[in-house]
């Protein structure tokens, strides 16, 4: 049985209702001797509950599984935004994934990223970082690889993606220094992340994935070696970052998508419409995909408007083709 002790820290969130609020960030270490540290992270977006319930289940189960080396756990690192069931933080809207800034921390959401900084990541030398499509988007389920900057292509990458068991994996490039990626960079940390589902709404189903794919991860990072690792010969990449990956709408309307997340379209096929019931002299909008490829995001909301990201699509490439991206 491993040792775990609770590593919980608090944030001053103060409101106009309750000037001295503290919000707590829940964290477990679980240490089962010599070996790799490794964190396992969710909620950085509090919409986002694929992640989070399956850090939570690993929670209360790998007390009594992990065979080596150290697991930090935090099922919602962004604690406000989780319990309100948001994607920013609701005290100072923050978004945690732009709020690694450096000290002085201002305000909850910074404060968050700075004690990341300074009490987790000098600590480990990778981490999972889940994340999902929360209420606007739905993700065709996938591990994800974001590149920051100049960073060095890492050999050890598509192993943790094969690890993590899905059959996809998206391909971002990042280049905010407030980011989490940019965090991880900073501090050497070997970062997978994943987008699973979204819409609002989560399953078991997809919560169990997640879970496999996290052990998957401790397994292939040398903490679980009696852990079996999925056998899933083809991953797909997709490259995301091309701006041909984006369809955005530039005017408001409801989004009636034609396509389904997994499939395969055509450049410039129709994907769907744009319409406005309440004003029925409105010309029906044709939507075409802005390129060739697999429909991977769509956004689940209907009503959208100016800006919103409407799909994201892009050719399926073999994972070897990872190192070309850096
Ligand atoms: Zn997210």
């Amino acid at each position: 049985m491993a040792r775990v002790s609770r590593e919980d820290f608090s944030v001053a969130a103060a409101t106009n209702e309750s000037a001295y609020r503290r919000i707590t960030i829940p964290m477990l270490r679980v240490e089962a001797g010599p070996g790799p540290a490794v964190a396992l992270i969710a909620g950085v977006h509090g919409d986002e509950w694929e992640g989070q319930a399956a850090v939570l289940d690993l929670w209360h189960q790998l007390p009594e599984i992990l065979q080596r080396g150290t697991v930090f756990l935090l099922p919602a690192v962004n604690a406000e935004a989780s319990l309100a069931g948001t994607r920013l933080s609701p005290s100072d809207g923050g978004n945690l994934n732009r709020a690694f800034l450096g000290e002085p921390a201002r305000g909850y959401t910074e404060s968050i990223a700075a004690a990341l900084e300074a009490r987790l990541l000098p600590r480990v030398q990778a981490m999972v970082d889940v994340h999902s499509g929360g209420a606007s988007l739905r993700y065709l389920p996938s591990s994800v690889i974001t590149r920051y900057g100049d960073d060095a292509y890492d050999a050890r990458l598509p192993a943790l993606a094969r690890a993590f068991g899905l059959p996809h994996c998206v391909f971002f490039r990042g280049g905010e220094s407030g980011s989490m990626p940019a965090a991880a960079s900073r501090h050497g940390v070997l970062r997978l992340s994943a987008e699973i589902g979204g819409g609002r709404e989560t399953s078991r189903g997809l919560a169990e994935r997640c879970r496999e794919g996290l052990l998957g991860c401790l397994a292939e990072l040398g903490l679980m070696p009696d852990h079996p690792l999925p056998r899933n010969p083809e991953i797909r990449l997709y490259d995301l970052d091309a701006p041909a990956a984006t369809l955005r709408t530039r005017e408001p309307g409801v989004f009636v998508p034609g396509v389904e997340l997994g499939q395969s379209v055509a450049a410039r096929q129709d994907i769907g419409r744009l319409i406005e019931p309440a004003r029925p002299d409105t010309p029906m909008r044709a939507l075409l995909s802005p390129q060739a490829g697999t429909v991977v995001c769509l956004r689940a909301i209907a009503r959208s408007g100016d800006g919103d990201c409407l799909l994201q699509v892009a050719p399926a490439l073999p994972l070897d083709s990872l190192a070309s991206k850096y």
